[in-house]
């Protein structure tokens, strides 16, 4: 049986690359970025005005000049004006600085009356306050975003910013998301007491649109092997990605391998040493698709989505692994089987600025209600069976940004 590195290492290892594609860039959040974004310009492009009020001269201003006469009004998106010695400017956020200018005097702090602008007698104006000087964030051609990166909204902003109307993402690759078994029925048709209602495609598709996998399909299977195999050939002939949940036990309704097998489907492994998802399958579809064979049990099947689906999704689109993120036990676990355990837990960050990991033990495995509070799950060595309180465990949240 793998251990669950090992398990992630095989999936990476199968992965294969999500082709380029140029879409709009209103269009980007979420994507992961394939190009680098470079500054189009300088930023500021100018000598940008950072206060409603009047431009002057400073040196007019340091030889007790209080009193300006009006020149003009200038706006933001209005050429540079040129500024007469002695003389003010009105002028708006975000204009350009006139020529000859070199001190704002914001408006508050000046009395307008027939054409001249009175500084107050108390201010204290200083040479280039109020003024953002072209360049002083970046010059043009910076880097300012490199491939790997998925577009945050600030991202959207920078794009745009660069003047790009499209931009390079990874493509979306075709999901389909099976679930397996005779005893489920979805929400809104009539149903039986000894029959379940069917959640874990929509979570699991839930899951990978939140993380922005958005081309997800969802279909379910009863446990029927000619049915599966027509089926789930189909599936492999139309999408790049297959997630399936249930039918991989040792049940003498999981035919889920076996059917697998005779589709070409070749196993890469079956079983990982963790709890919850000890069952889980991964195989490699005939045309290099990845196959993903979930546990049924609805904890089971979110943790190795989350565990497994998505962060080998995110390779294959190219995104730059993130930082390891780690929490610390609020209390004593302990956790006897020689597995790895996946413990669902409530975040909440201390004085010290320390992420706590509260447990939240659900009643078995498909005790999925228990995960509503819950922000992700830490990760607790498999050689290990005692984590006392403070213990520090690698954490992973349901969705890491
Ligand atoms: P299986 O892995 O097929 O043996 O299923 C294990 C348990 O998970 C059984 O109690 C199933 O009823 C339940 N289960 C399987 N698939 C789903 C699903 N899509 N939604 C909710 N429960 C499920
Ligand atoms: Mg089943």
């Amino acid at each position: 049986m793998l251990t669950t590195i090992e398990a992630r290492d095989a999936i990476l290892a199968a992965m294969p690359v999500f082709d380029t594609v140029t879409i709009p860039a209103d269009k980007a959040i979420g994507r992961v970025l394939r190009q680098s974004v470079f500054a189009e310009r300088d930023q500021p492009p100018f000598d940008r005005v950072m206060m409603d009020g009047i431009a002057i001269r400073f040196a007019d201003f340091d030889s007790g000049t209080r009193r300006y006469p009006i020149q003009s009004m200038q706006a933001a998106g209005d050429p540079a004006q040129s500024l007469d010695a002695g003389k003010c400017i009105e002028i708006m956020t975000g204009a350009s600085l006139p020529d000859g200018a070199d001190c704002i005097v914001p408006v508050e702090r000046i009395a307008v009356k027939e054409g001249i602008a009175e500084i107050d007698s108390d201010y204290g104006a200083e040479k280039r306050q109020f003024i953002h000087a072209r360049a002083s964030d970046h010059t043009q051609g910076t880097e300012l975003l490199s491939p790997g990166k998925r577009v945050s909204p600030m991202d959207v902003a920078i794009i745009a910013s660069c003047g790009l109307p499209e931009v390079e993402v990874a493509d979306h690759p075709s999901v389909v998301v099976v679930s397996t078994g005779n005893e489920l029925v979805p929400a809104g048709m009539p149903i039986e007491a000894q029959q379940i209602r069917m959640s874990n495609g929509p979570a699991i598709v839930a899951m990978l649109k939140q993380h922005g996998h958005d081309d997800c399909k969802h279909d379910h299977l009863v446990d029927d092997p000619a049915l599966l195999r027509k089926s789930i050939g189909s599936h492999l002939d139309d999408a790049d990605v297959l997630v399936l949940s249930g039918g991989v036990s040792m049940g003498h309704a999981d035919y889920v391998p076996k059917v697998l097998d005779e589709l070409g489907v070749r196993v890469e492994f079956h079983k990982v040493s963790q709890r919850p998802g000890k069952p889980m399958w991964f195989g490699v579809g005939p045309k290099g698709q990845p196959v993903f064979a979930l546990p049924g049990n609805p904890v089971s099947a979110l943790v190795c989505c989350r565990q497994y689906v998505v962060p080998a999704l995110d390779a294959a689109a190219g995104r730059t692994a993130s930082q390891p993120e780690f929490a610390t036990l609020t209390e004593d676990v302990t956790f006897k089987p020689k597995l790895t355990c996946f413990l669902p837990a409530k975040l909440v960050s201390n004085a010290a600025g320390q992420m706590l990991a509260m447990p939240v033990h659900t009643n078995t495995s498909g005790d999925f209600a228990s995960l509503a509070g819950t922000d992700g799950y830490v990760e607790l060595a498999l050689e290990q069976t005692k984590f006392p309180a403070g213990t520090t465990a690698p954490l992973h949240r349901w969705f890491a940004a």
